[in-house]
C-alpha cells in the first residue's frame, strides 16, 4: 500500500472516533463569526475531510475555504476532551489538508479527489 492511501486510511479511522455529539462546535470561533454554519466548525470540517477523502464530496474553493479557515485556537479539543472523546482535531484537520492538498498538487488546476 502507498504512503498516501496508508496515511488516508489511519485519518479516515481517526476521524471515525468521533461520536457526531456536537458538543465541540458551539465553542468553535469560526463558526460563531459565520453565523452558526456547520461547515466552519471543528465537526464540520472534519465531515469535510471524510467524504473528501472517501469521494463523496469534491473538492471546490468553498471547501477549502472552510478547511483553510481553521485558526487551530484548540478551543474545539478542550471540549472534546472534557468530554471523554479525548480526539487531536487540530492535528486531524492539518492531516487533512496535507493529504488533499498534495494531491490537488499533483493533479493540476482542474484536479478532483
Ligand atoms: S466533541 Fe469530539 S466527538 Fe463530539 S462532535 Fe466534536 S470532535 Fe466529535
Ligand atoms: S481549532 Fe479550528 S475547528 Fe477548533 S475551535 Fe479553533 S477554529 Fe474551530
Amino acid at each position: 500500500m502507498k504512503r498516501d492511501e496508508m496515511e488516508q486510511e489511519m485519518l479516515l479511522k481517526e476521524l471515525a472516533k468521533c461520536r457526531s455529539c456536537r458538543f465541540c462546535v458551539d465553542v468553535c470561533p469560526t463558526y460563531q463569526s459565520y453565523g452558526g454554519v456547520e461547515s466552519f466548525s471543528s465537526y464540520g470540517r472534519m465531515q469535510i475531510i471524510k467524504h473528501l477523502l472517501n469521494g463523496t464530496l469534491e473538492f471546490d474553493d468553498a471547501l477549502t475555504y472552510c478547511l483553510y479557515s481553521c485558526l487551530q485556537c484548540r478551543r474545539c479539543e478542550v471540549v472534546c476532551k472534557s468530554k471523554g472523546q479525548n480526539l487531536d482535531i487540530c492535528e486531524l484537520i492539518q492531516r487533512g489538508r496535507r493529504l488533499l492538498s498534495a494531491r490537488l498538487a499533483r493533479g493540476g488546476k482542474h484536479a478532483k479527489l
